[in-house]
């Protein structure tokens, strides 16, 4: 299967070829005819599978084929955080370059009127979080009354983010008439309601079980250490090993901006990520840790969600998540698109139990051994976790509670435990 083979515009081809993929993925070459077919779409795949073209070719070949752009969006797509938004813009503007197709991203913790003023000036492609998006709409800034096509992307994420209202509420901003894009890495009772009252005789794609589990495509491994001692460790081994661009991830704000901050003293170029900082710092430190100018970029986990960072070589667990499905989501950080890459967690003592989580909903064992120097101590001294903010109920984006089992991986993970199992729909229910 080429990419030529798929019906896209010679266009959209030119441009991709300049991104050198070679063939499409196994999502592109399944969702990419479906929709251009002008089917509605339930897609299960995670980030990492080249999801993010598999919708938006097609979308872009769709808006282009009717010809003469408009004032008012025809396409508006719907992420659930801001750096996913600003990455899917990315990916428009790129393989829209030789299209004369104009493109906007509206996200909050950004000023209104630069938005306001771009969208005055006449969108074909919308890309937008949920919330800023109504605040547009309330400000009659924008217009969604010509939208055609609607995608939401990592419509699992907004649902644990509690963007359900805001959804219902753009739903009702839009024509009737529409093509739907439903794409989730999960598949949990919540999404089935919302495909079943979004989506009309969709198609469904599905991408190949555990092609994209970590298991394959990431070596892993663990320390034992004491908690106390992890950044001695952590600075040990990036001197050590010479990471060059090694992605941490922490448990806490607090605790990202600490480690951060321990590790730039012990000369290491390094930036903290997460909710609490503003956007322009957030973009600001990942485009920095893109262009090698930070290492270690700290990063707590609904933060770093939907990052997409090129071959990103190395992952490091600072801290163990407190829900296993995490863990899966931050290794897949690393080993994008086919690249090889390295997970490694330091464990401490008391978060033994956490990884016996991870190695049960992977079925596989993570080798721990010590690093000589920083062998856990006999009797861990008292490990308690006093900056969890999710130990205290309180995260990033303050999502909503989850209530009762999560759904699973679509791609056939495991179930993590019993009940929490769902098999995708037959196709082209
Ligand atoms: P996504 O799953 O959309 O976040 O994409 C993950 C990464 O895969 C991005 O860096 C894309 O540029 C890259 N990618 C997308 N399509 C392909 C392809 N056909 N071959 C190789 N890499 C791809």
């Amino acid at each position: 299967m080429s990419f030529d083979s798929l019906g896209l515009r010679a266009d959209l081809l030119r441009a991709v070829a300049t991104q050198r993929y070679g063939r499409p993925t196994p999502i592109q070459a399944q969702a990419i005819p479906e929709i251009l077919a002008g089917h509605d779409l339930l897609a299960g795949a995670q980030t990492g599978t080249g999801k993010t073209a598999a919708f938006v070719l097609p979308v872009l070949h769709r808006l282009a084929e009717q010809g003469h752009p408009q004032r008012h969006p025809r396409a508006l797509i719907l992420t659930p955080t801001r750096e996913l938004a600003a990455q899917v813009g990315e990916r428009v503007a790129a393989y829209g370059i030789h299209l004369p197709l104009r493109s906007a991203i509206v996200f909050g913790g950004v000023g209104m009127q630069p938005q306001v003023d771009k969208l005055q000036r006449g969108v074909d492609v919308l890309i937008a979080t949920p919330g800023r998006l109504l605040d547009h709409a309330t400000r009659r800034t924008v217009d969604l009354s010509r939208v055609e096509i609607l995608v939401l992307d990592e419509a699992d994420r907004m649902l644990d983010m509690g963007f359900i209202h805001d959804i219902k509420r753009i739903l009702r901003l839009v024509p009737e008439r529409r093509q739907n894009l439903l794409f989730s890495a999960t598949y949990s009772d919540e999404i089935r309601r919302l495909a079943d009252g979004l989506l009309k005789h969709p198609k469904t794609v599905e991408v190949a079980a555990r092609r994209n589990m970590p298991i394959e495509a990431v070596a892993q491994s663990a320390h034992p250490v004491d908690r106390q001692r992890k950044p001695d460790l952590l600075a040990h081994l990036i001197h050590r090993e010479g990471w060059e661009q090694v992605l941490v991830f922490t448990r806490t704000k607090h605790g990202a901006n600490k480690l951060a901050e321990k590790l730039t003293r012990d000369g290491i170029t390094a930036a903290a990520i997460h909710g609490n900082k503003s956007q322009s710092a957030r973009t600001r430190a990942l485009d920095e840790f893109k262009r090698g100018l930070v290492r270690a970029l700290v990063a707590t986990d609904i933060a770093a969600r939907g990052l997409d960072i090129a071959n990103l070589p190395q992952v490091v667990n600072f801290e163990l998540p407190n829900v296993a499905e995490d863990y899966v989501h931050r290794i897949g950080r690393t080993g994008r698109a086919g690249a090889v890459g390295a997970a490694l967690s330091l464990v401490s003592h008391d978060e033994k139990g956490l990884l016996k989580g991870i190695e049960r909903l992977l079925r596989r064992e993570i080798p721990m051994t010590p690093v000589v120097g920083f062998e856990p101590s006999a009797n861990p001294p008292a490990e308690r976790d006093e900056d969890d903010e999710r130990v205290r109920g309180r995260t990033d984006f303050a999502p909503r509670p989850r209530s009762g089992p999560r759904g699973d991986r679509m791609g056939g993970a495991p179930a993590a435990r019993p009940g929490g199992r769902r098999a995708m729909p037959a196709r082209g229910r």
